[in-house]
């Protein structure tokens, strides 16, 4: 994950997505998916947790890596491909050597999809999750940490908390040094995005700091990222 284009290639999913949170028939619509008594709740909390445990525990699905054949209980092989919709990402073939059955799963950049889908991996989580936080009127970005995981930022009394969907409560809410401490992460780039402007937000999610300006060695590529953002 050095390479600038590795990076680049994600930035036009992101920018779509962010311009979709400003997208007000996008945040009504994904605002009606949020049952009236999490909404109360959350409004008499003053508090993300009972979204936070709806749209984990009854709101959405978890989309495997790897599926098993539901016939012959073998892993599936999974094939990537473009599927000409115009989406920025490609869609997952599962398939099975042994029956041929076959689980597509085509990979959305577009809010109302994955909500109407209701199943994915980090990324579809926090990209919906982002929308209804949003549909709050709570300003919230996608972050991506480039080491396969992504979750969202929501400015609350004036400064951005990490929030991630994915994860249990209390976890999922401003436990921003978890996954280095418990999942091992190096990081070189942790970026959030906005719809005109991309974030470097390493340093809130590193205790760590000095091995993170070693690996990205002399040259840091902040600013070309904003300049290949910009024009994304
Ligand atoms: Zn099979």
């Amino acid at each position: 994950m050095n390479q600038i284009s590795s990076y680049a290639e994600t930035f036009r999913l992101y920018k779509g997505i962010s311009e979709q949170y400003n997208d007000q028939v996008i945040l009504d619509s994904v605002k009606q998916l949020v049952p009236d008594n999490v909404l109360k709740l959350t409004a008499d909390e003053q508090s993300l947790e009972p979204l936070l445990h709806w749209f984990k525990n009854n709101f959405m699905k978890w989309m495997p890596k790897e599926l098993q054949c539901p016939r012959c209980n073998r892993p599936m092989r999974v094939q990537l491909a473009d599927d000409n919709s115009g989406t920025f990402r490609k869609t997952e073939i599962h398939m099975c050597d042994v029956c041929s059955s076959t689980q597509i799963f085509p990979r959305y950049d577009k809010i109302l999809r994955i909500a109407e889908t209701r199943i994915g991996r980090c990324s579809e989580w926090s990209i919906l999750f982002g929308a209804i936080v949003n549909s709050l009127l709570i300003q919230t970005r996608i972050v991506h940490d480039y080491l396969d995981h992504c979750w969202n930022e929501s400015l609350i009394n004036k400064k951005w908390v990490h929030i991630d969907s994915t994860l249990d409560y209390p976890i999922s809410f401003d436990h921003p040094y978890y996954y280095e401490q418990n999942w091992g992460k190096k990081y070189e780039y942790v970026l959030a995005f906005s719809a005109n402007s991309i974030e470097d937000v390493t340093t809130h999610y590193t205790q760590q700091w000095l091995m993170v300006q070693k690996r990205r060695g002399k040259k840091d590529k902040v600013e070309e990222f904003k300049e290949i953002y910009y024009r994304a």
